[in-house]
């Protein structure tokens, strides 16, 4: 079943309407919400993973636009450059998805990319500058 990663932006008169909840009952799709930042009056934006068939999917999508929600895949990439980290570990305690993780038989840090959400936590708490977000 294709999936998709979609960054949502929408208009403060959308805030407090069920978007996802939309897109569960009217299209079909499996919704994960992985990120969201939603503050009354402004805009809203939120990180969600979908899932369904190609057609409920463009039915979704469709509907979103035209109830005034931007929809942009998630294009940000998380690079970790293992050879400037010093696996001090200040990574692994912050990151919500444990993409970061501590490899518990040496103790060693790892990151996963198909595990992280782009959220960006890791990046000011790197103190070495082993993380960076490429657009
Ligand atoms: S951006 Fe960093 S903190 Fe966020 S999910 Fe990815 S690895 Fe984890
Ligand atoms: S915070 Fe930076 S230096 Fe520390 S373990 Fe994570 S990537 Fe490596």
């Amino acid at each position: 079943m294709p999936k998709k990663r979609l960054v949502l932006t929408f208009p403060s008169r959308l805030v407090d309407q069920p978007i996802t909840y939309f897109l569960i009952k009217d299209h079909n799709l499996m919704v994960n919400i992985l990120r969201a930042n939603v503050t009354p009056k402004e805009e809203g934006r939120l990180v969600i993973e979908i899932s369904g068939k190609k057609n409920d999917i463009e039915s979704g999508m469709t509907h979103l636009n035209e109830i005034g929600v931007n929809v942009k895949p998630l294009t940000k990439d998380v690079r970790w450059y293992k050879e400037r980290c010093t696996q001090c570990g200040a990574c692994t305690s912050i990151c919500p998805t444990e993409a970061f993780f501590v490899n518990r038989e040496d103790m060693s840090v790892s990151f996963k990319k198909e595990k992280c959400i782009a959220c960006e936590l890791c990046i000011p708490v790197c103190p070495y500058r082993a993380v960076e977000v490429l657009f």
